[in-house]
């Protein structure tokens, strides 16, 4: 897992609930965050436009970032599916899985 994360963010891809998002594409550079309701640290302090400026500039930066992001999306994703099968509502509840297909 943490693999395929680090080997996407290097490309500059996010894991998002709406699919990948390739942040050097992105043309909506000024969102707030990567993922709407993304609770990472990285979404609640870097602007979409700010990341997108660290990939173009090469910075090695933009890298870690995406990556914290990417392991955290995982995580969560994880999680809600740990939750599903606890309460018995694996079939309704990976919505954010989808995305990463
Ligand atoms: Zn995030």
């Amino acid at each position: 897992m943490d693999c395929c994360s680090q080997r996407a963010a290097r490309h500059a891809c996010l894991y998002t609930s709406e699919g990948r998002v390739l942040i050097k594409n992105a043309r909506t550079p000024g969102s707030a965050a990567h993922r709407p309701k993304c609770t990472c640290s990285v979404c609640r302090r870097y602007s979409r436009a700010y990341l997108r400026h660290l990939f173009a500039a090469g910075e090695i930066t933009a890298a870690i970032l995406a990556t914290h992001h990417n392991v955290h999306f995982y995580l969560d994703i994880m999680r809600q599916i740990r939750e599903a099968i606890e309460f018995g509502n694996l079939a309704n509840s990976h919505q954010d899985a989808r995305a990463l297909c």
